[in-house]
């Protein structure tokens, strides 16, 4: 375990240093490496900052995010109760798939863009690290900077940076997975930044995702996300689209914590939250569709 933030900061160093190929500048797109053991800087400079808890400050200019830290403490929650677990294993066995299938390339790179809190990340670490055969470095980015902070809280090896999903700091061809979890897409920048024989998963609410809450805010009850599975089929060749749905127990002290994440319920004001108890929602279901796709 590390205890102390300056241990955490050089193990960060190390992992960043064994990676800094990856990287180019959010400013002028030239190569970058660690300098100062604090900063990461391009041939022209321009530095960047390696915060103290161990991430990387990449963003060009400052970021306007209006998602809030109580946003991400309550997610960061909901996820530690168990509610994407079924997800993460199914993400878990697509990326050591991939992997034992791609044994030439002597580990694999995985991005999470738009990771948020980094829960899913930190999961999916755990599990591979579990794998035999599975030697993959992770990256987790976001634009906003209190959910990096907060995904820096764990014990692991993943590189996690702040940066803009439509100006990725990385160079061409630098992920052989790139993970987008119920989060807003560049298309452009992925298939930039993915390798030729790489994969896209994106996961996209399902049409009953959370429908007990919509029932209870509104008359309607399905969703649709048709429009957002056909934009990534035009954007990548999809390789398969699966739904995973399954039913969520709640309990008395994670059902404010899932209002409080979920965007369902940001127009409700706080007392409305209070309103809704275990009695009209008990269980929840989670209904998700996991989209893969290739590069055309
Ligand atoms: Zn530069």
């Amino acid at each position: 375990m590390y205890h102390n933030k300056e241990t955490k900061k050089n193990r960060a160093q190390t992992n960043i240093r064994n990676h800094q190929k990856k990287f180019k500048c959010p400013i002028c797109s030239g190569a970058m490496s660690l300098k100062n053991e604090s900063n990461l800087v391009c041939n022209k400079n321009h530095s960047f900052d390696l915060s103290r808890k161990g991430y990387l400050n990449l963003l060009a200019s400052g970021s306007n995010a209006k998602y809030e830290k109580e946003l991400f403490e309550a997610r960061k929650q909901v996820c530690s109760f168990g509610f994407f677990d079924p997800l993460i294993q199914d993400l878990g066995e697509r990326i050591s798939g991939y992997s034992k299938g791609n044994l030439a390339k002597n580990g694999i790179s995985v991005l999470d863009a738009g990771c948020g809190e980094g829960s899913h990340l930190r999961s999916l670490a755990e599990l591979l690290e579990h794998e035999q055969c599975v030697n993959s470095t992770l990256f987790g980015v976001d634009i906003a900077k209190e959910g990096i902070k907060l995904a820096t809280t764990g014990d692991t090896d993943i590189v996690w940076a702040v940066a803009d999903l439509a100006k990725l700091p990385f160079q061409q061809d630098s992920f052989d997975v790139i993970l987008n979890i119920l989060s807003p897409a560049n298309y452009h920048e992925f298939e930039r930044i993915l390798a030729d024989d790489g994969i896209l998963i994106k996961v996209i609410p399902g049409k009953s995702y959370l429908s007990e809450l919509r029932s209870l805010m509104f008359e309607e009850k399905d969703y649709s996300s048709d429009r957002v599975a056909d934009y990534f089929s035009n954007k990548f060749e999809l390789i398969s689209s699966q739904s995973i749905e399954y039913k969520i127990q709640l309990e008395e002290d994670i059902l404010p914590r899932l209002l409080k994440m979920t965007p369902l319920t940001w127009s409700l004001e706080p007392e409305m939250h209070k309103e809704i108890s275990l009695i009209e929602l008990p269980s929840i279901t989670v209904d998700l569709t996991i989209l893969t796709g290739a590069k055309r």
